[in-house]
């Protein structure tokens, strides 16, 4: 005999509201994670920093929305990072180049092993070392890292 299972609506349905953040659209089908927000599931209260290197500023969202945003500073575009990503302040540009050296090699800011370099001069061997796994970052995510790649190529946004 057929058993037909009907799917239960979602209860965080009414719940998906926190404070004036866009809430996220009802999932229909599981979309992929952005390629910084590793499994889990999509849901609000899991926040995650974006970063724009044109106004060097972080700001966070909710889960599963998009790979790249637009900042609401300045409207240009922001990657999607993952938690472990640590804004630097605003003034201190040198972080603010070495964090953008390392996103512009394809690090969105995963436990690698081994802590993230500390100074721009330090990110080219870093990247070396752990070139194979962003390659296959890479593969598993390819058009969210082509969406990072144009953003980092026309940083006014548009
Ligand atoms: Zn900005």
């Amino acid at each position: 005999m057929l058993t037909v299972s009907l799917k239960k609506e979602s209860l965080t349905e009414q719940n998906i509201r926190v404070g004036n953040v866009r809430a996220p659209q009802r999932i229909k089908s599981e979309p992929a994670a952005p390629p910084a927000q590793k499994g889990g599931f999509a849901s609000p209260r899991y926040y995650h920093p974006y970063a724009c290197f044109g106004c060097r500023r972080s700001f966070k969202r909710a889960s599963r929305i998009a790979a790249v945003l637009a900042c609401p500073h300045c409207g240009g575009p922001a990657i999607g990072l993952t938690r472990k990503f640590k804004p630097p302040p605003q003034a201190d540009v040198a972080q603010w180049k070495k964090v953008e050296a390392l996103v512009r090699r394809g690090f969105l800011f995963w436990s690698l092993g081994e802590p993230y370099p500390e100074t721009l001069k330090e990110v080219d061997a870093f990247a070396a070392r752990h070139a194979t796994f962003v390659q296959g970052e890479r593969k598993k995510h390819p058009a969210a890292f082509a969406e990072i790649d144009a953003a980092l190529a026309n940083p006014s946004g548009s």
